[in-house]
């Protein structure tokens, strides 16, 4: 059995200063075949009833047969994973996650290309983000190659569960919290890693449609200082009763203003924003930059990428509230899209808000520049283009 040494909280590449490339530096991509012991589900689904829900997963309802698990405690740090059915659970009430939210996750994807094979995208930037969310709640932090070794060991056992499908694919759920039963508000003695993985569907099934959007004036997702940058699940939470109020003003999302001056966009729900300056070759394009309270987005990074490689000029910047209505009104700002791991990239076509007013964006949101780097996007990570920055990472 593999034993991972590793220190408590000590892992530098994780205090990587967060400002875009340097955030996910092109380390080793050497694979991680990491002894990760195997004790599959022994009564996993029919092949009739897995291609039923394969036909129309949704977004994580249903799961695969297996998870990957793991643990670490004080004494012994992190020892080797183990696949086990994914109906497996343990736990108590008394467990540290419950109570104060010692609990953090992360995306990602395998996508089947056409010859079958299976692959993942920028498995190590994942991994990397998920070390530094731990390091921001006292969690010990997951080593890349058991992260990515239970990547590969999962998707290899449950390979059947990835769709036959380049708008399908097989959603991963890396999840690590503090699992110790005692009620003592201190870091958990001890933590759970578990990764488990759902088939999602294509998040437009009627094609890509623009979203509208509710500014919240009201409630702040991520104040300096605070957790903003962590995938932890209490960012999730406090965001539900702004989502709720978005939904009563008849909009699909909320976008999140920073906390100080109440001015500058942030993010939209769980993706990164970028709005589209002109249009055709001469288009420039402005995304939030990562102040510590917005979520680095792996997907917002590689569009910054793709964005240059297109010949678009890119700036992180910052853009307020105001600079966003009136470009629209003035014509300026042409498009404005999202991004994120679960819906790829989200075109905005209407905004709402309590204080600034309602207007609509230009195009109705689904312009040329959102839909090439969506393409541009989507073409290599199901292998219909060629992977030219070395960002997939073959899993079957
Ligand atoms: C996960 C997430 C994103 C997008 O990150 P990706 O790595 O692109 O999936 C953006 N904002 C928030 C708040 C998120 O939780």
């Amino acid at each position: 059995m593999t034993t991972y040494v590793h220190s408590d909280l000590d892992v530098s590449a994780a205090k990587v200063v967060a400002s875009g490339q340097a955030l996910y530096p092109a380390e080793a991509r050497t694979s991680a075949a990491t002894a990760i012991a195997l004790h599959p589900n022994t009564s996993p689904m029919s092949e009739a009833d897995r291609a039923k829900i394969l036909e129309n997963p949704g977004f994580g309802q249903y799961f695969s047969d297996n998870v990957v698990r793991a643990r670490w405690n004080k004494a012994q740090g992190w020892t080797a994973g183990e696949l086990i059915s994914s109906a497996t659970s343990s736990g108590g009430f008394g467990m540290n996650a419950l109570h104060y939210g010692q609990s953090i996750f992360e995306g990602l994807k395998a996508y089947r290309h056409e010859d079958g094979s299976i692959y993942t995208f920028r498995p190590e930037a994942n991994a990397l983000r998920f070390q530094r969310s731990a390091t921001r709640l006292a969690l010990p932090p997951v080593p890349t190659d058991l992260f990515i070794g239970a990547i590969e060991a999962l998707v290899s056992q449950d390979q059947a569960w990835v769709p036959n499908d380049p708008d399908k694919s097989l959603y991963l759920r890396p999840l690590e919290f503090g699992s110790e039963n005692a009620l003592g508000v201190r870091p958990s003695l001890e933590v759970t890693y578990v990764l488990m993985a759902c088939p999602v569907g294509a998040y437009f099934p009627q094609g890509v449609k623009p979203v509208s959007v509710w500014l919240s004036d009201d409630y702040v997702r991520a104040a300096p200082g605070g957790t903003g940058e962590a995938k932890c699940a209490g960012n999730y939470a406090a965001s539900l009763v702004a989502q709720a109020e978005a939904t009563e003003n008849g909009c699909d999302q909320v976008v999140w203003i920073d906390a100080n001056e109440r001015k500058y966009i942030e993010e939209m729900g769980g993706m990164n924003m970028f709005f589209v300056y002109g249009s055709g070759n001469s288009a420039r394009l402005v995304t939030p930059k990562l102040t510590g309270t917005l979520l680095p987005g792996v997907t917002r990074d590689s569009i910054l990428t793709l964005a240059r490689d297109l010949g678009y000029e890119v700036e992180e910047g910052t853009i307020s509230v105001e600079q966003w209505r009136e470009g629209c009104a003035s014509g300026e700002i042409t498009e404005t899209f999202a991004c994120g791991t679960a819906a790829v990239i989200t075109p905005v076509g209407r905004v709402d808000s309590k204080n600034s007013g309602a207007w609509t964006i230009a195009d109705g949101g689904s312009g040329d520049v959102t839909m090439k780097l969506r393409a541009a996007l989507v073409d290599i990570q199901t292998g219909r283009a060629p992977d030219t920055h070395n960002w997939l990472h073959r899993l079957v």
